[in-house]
């Protein structure tokens, strides 16, 4: 017996269901049986035609005499048995081209020996590949990676990290400010970042010790463009702070993060220095991985270690007290904890691990240059 399109009285999920896949399948055995043109013009009206096609019927008894409350669900329905009759009568047409002309469909074919089609998917930037690898260097000690604004206040960017108003050290950064807050308090006052330590004291304001945290980030200072300086570049700063944390777990933990980056010969030296926010501070120097720490490559001399045979890699030091004293409040007591911090320049380590001798070759985007880095 031919299907009919009948109203529907039961609109439960299974009932609709069934009626659906009943339609589905009795214009598929139709479709099945068209042997001819004529035929295949009979299928087409009997189901398409626009006066009394079945989709048509189905969209009168079944979506228009639905109730309510049924209508969407009927009619995700009727859409779906619509889809499925279109896709079918495609498939017939296609099947009776085939039969009449006596040669596969065009449509149908895939020509597989065509060149397909090339798009370049790019590669890190060198920079950023160097801050991967490092950073990758101290998740694997435990340590969970921060970020934070580089749009920062006065008060996170210096004051606390024990740089007080008026401290000679804040000439040191070359700072970039944001225009037009003369009428708020210096505190509150926006600037470029000049180091990624703000978000340090973020990160304890947020957690209780003992942290472990690696921070990577870009920075600005007002220095003008060479071969050595950019307004913009990036750090890669830590921080750990626990009970009884000594300079013997930075020595450590430090020499044990070159090892893995430059690789198990090279030698680390340790330097004073200092920075307002550590106490002790030291300039850590790594024995030259160029020229293995003889200062001579061949006869020539080794220029990225200046012939020393080492390498100045990074800025530590044991966390001073008064930085502390901001957040103490939040499990920071200085008499009961005690920390250590470390900061590197990304774009310098990776100057030297690539041999380029241009920091600006970084940051002017020719592809040229960054494709050797793919
Ligand atoms: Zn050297």
């Amino acid at each position: 017996m031919a299907y009919t399109v009948f109203k529907l009285t039961d609109y439960s999920e299974t009932a609709l269901e069934n009626v659906a896949a009943e339609c589905v399948r009795a214009c598929r055995d139709e479709a099945g049986a068209v042997r001819n043109d004529a035929e295949l013009k009979t299928f087409r009206d009997r189901w398409i035609g626009r006066k009394n096609g079945i989709l048509t019927q189905i969209n009168d008894l079944w979506l228009k005499a639905a109730p309510k409350d049924a209508k969407r669900e009927v009619g995700r329905r009727v859409n779906d048995v619509k889809a499925n009759v279109e896709d079918i009568l495609q498939k017939a047409e296609d099947i009776q081209l085939e039969r009449a002309t006596g040669t596969p469909l065009v449509r149908e074919r895939v020509d597989i020996s065509l060149p397909g089609v090339h798009r370049p998917i790019g590669a890190e930037h060198p920079v950023i590949k160097t801050t991967n690898e490092m950073v990758r260097v101290f998740q694997k000690l435990g340590y969970s990676v921060a970020d934070g604004p580089v749009v920062e206040t006065d008060y996170y960017n210096f004051e606390a990290l024990n740089f007080p108003p008026n401290h000679p050290a804040r000439d040191t950064q070359d700072t970039l400010f944001i225009a037009g807050q003369q009428g708020k308090p210096q505190r509150e006052r926006l600037l470029l970042r000049t180091h990624t330590s703000p978000v340090q004291i973020r990160t304890m304001e947020k957690m209780r010790p003992p942290i472990r945290i690696v921070i990577p980030g870009t920075v600005h200072r007002n220095d003008p463009p060479d071969a050595s300086h950019s307004p913009m570049f990036h750090q890669i700063e830590g921080l750990a702070v626990d009970t009884n944390i000594t300079f013997g777990d930075l020595k450590g933990t430090l020499d044990h993060a070159m090892k893995e980056f430059f690789g198990s010969s090279v030698k680390t030296s340790f330097r004073p220095s200092f920075f307002p926010f550590t106490e002790p501070s030291a300039e850590m120097f790594v024995s030259c991985f160029i020229c293995g720490g003889s200062g001579k490559r061949g006869a020539d001399p080794c220029r990225p270690c200046k012939q020393t045979g080492w390498i100045e890699i990074l800025g530590c030091g044991m966390v001073d007290p008064n930085v502390f004293e901001f957040v103490k409040d939040n499990g920071y007591d200085p008499k009961k904890v005690s920390g250590f911090a470390f900061g590197m320049g990304a774009d310098r380590i990776a100057l030297l691990k690539y041999g380029v001798d241009d920091l600006q070759l970084f940051f002017q985007g020719d592809v040229r240059f960054l494709q050797q880095f793919g």
